[in-house]
């Protein structure tokens, strides 16, 4: 009885595929005996958190859900400045200008609401991430709310009464752990008697603490510890239901994390090389990755900047829009999956080494472009397979247990995994199925990063979808 089926969705915010097994996340280790587990799950590009969730939520590739960077270049609604995807009052311009739609394409969310299903969304991550993953809740009457931007909350007179239930909103920390058992608790105490179909739980740990107390950090190690707790939390939960109720549970990050090397100014470097950035000049947003949008009265800047990046040290590869025919020094935008109606001009990942190991034996640095990350940090964003790999594990109806899987897969296709379960109808922009483990022949592909010799971008072909797999140097496999 298809009716029946419920899926969750868990995600750990950061949480890199590789720290799975190394003895800080027992419940997650337990989840995984009895789940299918995809070891070489990918993010898409770039590996930043808004660009997946929107990635996640509606399982289309970013030139399909038209949010291809954290801060999102529209000059048409706003020239001035990139728009801020994880405040949710830049959604509502970008909402506004875009006829109600915030995403291209349609989330699994509001195709399962159109289809009378209910939706809950509860989340510790900010409030754009948030949003992107049920933006119309409020108009089903569905709940979506996050500890980190309590006004948001839907249903309104929602947040006023979790409050007077379980008190305030606990101070942010590091790592965050009162708000995280605090998300937990109004999932377990408040919104399950809701009985959503489909509930979608982001936890914003270990990212939050991740950026500032680097990967072998003590208090990121605690992150990991504490959101590991409440996905045991959940887990207790949910089997506990399953007599009654057909959940599948699926396990996720959104991308994994490299430690922080060195910063570097990306604006910097392109003034001091005769660019105009800024109002009027090259619109751009930066990270361990870069989104360029050239000024329409200043397209003869396109090959040179091109040049100019494909050159720079801190680069470690480019992409330009097919559109611009193949431009000297750069990759066709479309091979990352960008190159949609709503692409920059040019794309970037930051330069980075993989043979850098932290003192937690993690594999991973790289330049980081921001005010707020630390050297000994970590980041992400670029095309390290670090930052690309991330945790993916489905149990329930469907799923085999305690099987491991190297198929490609990541996070565009969980939308379809859930669809299927929910049984609705998938819509073409969609990709993969999860529990579809027929023997597709797996395909590599190298493309020579140009300027670069020995450096490669890898991409893993399965079936009909595309995965990118990550930069790779000489001799790096
Ligand atoms: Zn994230």
């Amino acid at each position: 009885m298809r009716d029946g089926n419920r899926v969750m969705i868990v995600v750990l915010d950061g949480l890199r595929g590789d720290l799975i097994g190394s003895g800080v996340t027992p419940n997650l280790d337990a989840f995984l005996s009895t789940a299918t587990h995809f070891r070489k799950a990918r993010a898409v590009f770039p590996t930043s958190t808004r660009v997946n969730a929107a990635a996640l939520s509606t399982g289309a590739m970013p030139a399909q859900t038209g949010l291809m960077s954290n801060r999102l270049l529209a000059p048409e609604i706003e020239p001035a400045r990139p728009l801020n995807t994880g405040d949710p009052e830049d959604l509502r311009r970008i909402e506004a200008a875009r006829g109600g739609r915030l995403l291209d394409t349609e989330t699994l969310a509001e195709r399962a609401a159109r289809a009378g299903r209910r939706v809950a969304v509860v989340s510790s991550a900010s409030g754009g991430t948030t949003r992107l993953l049920h933006p119309r809740a409020a108009a089903f009457g569905h709940v979506r709310l996050t500890l980190r931007d309590w006004k948001e909350t839907a249903p309104a007179g929602l947040a006023a009464e979790l409050e007077e239930r379980f008190g305030s909103v606990p101070a942010a920390a590091r790592p965050n752990t009162g708000r995280l058992r605090r998300q937990t608790d109004i999932w377990l105490d408040a919104v399950a008697a809701t009985e959503p179909h489909l509930a979608i739980l982001w936890y914003g740990e270990p990212d939050w603490t991740l950026h500032q107390d680097g990967l072998a950090g003590p208090r990121s190690r605690a992150a990991i510890r504490a959101v590991d707790a409440e996905l045991g939390r959940l887990l207790d939960w949910q089997a506990d239901r399953d007599r009654d109720e057909r959940w599948t549970v699926i396990v996720a990050s959104d991308h994994g994390h490299v430690a922080v090397s060195e910063k570097v100014d990306a604006r910097e470097n392109l003034r001091g090389a005769g660019f105009p950035t800024g109002f009027g000049g090259i619109l751009s947003s930066f990270g361990r990755y870069g989104a360029l949008a050239l000024p329409a009265e200043r397209r003869d800047l396109l090959a040179p900047l091109a040049e100019f990046l494909a050159a720079a040290p801190w680069v470690a590869a480019a992409f330009a829009r097919d559109a611009a025919g193949p431009l000297p020094g750069t990759l066709p935008m479309s091979l990352i999956g960008c190159d949609g109606p709503r692409a920059p001009d040019l794309m970037i990942a930051l330069h980075g080494i993989r043979d850098a190991w932290t003192a937690g034996g993690l594999s991973g640095q790289g330049l980081m472009d921001s005010d707020t990350v630390p050297v000994g940090g970590s980041a992400h964003g670029g095309l390290l397979p670090e930052e690309l790999a991330t945790v993916l594990a489905a149990s329930g109806p469907g799923f085999d247990r305690g099987r491991t899987s190297d198929a490609p897969a990541g996070v565009t296709d969980i939308a379809a995994t859930a669809a299927a379960l929910l049984g609705l109808a998938r819509p073409a922009s969609e990709r993969g199925l999860l529990g579809d483990l027929r023997p597709h022949s797996v395909q590599v592909e190298n493309h020579a990063v140009p300027g670069r010799p020995g450096r490669r971008l890898r991409m893993r072909r399965y079936g009909a979808q595309v995965y990118v797999d990550g930069i790779y140097e000489a001799g790096e496999e």
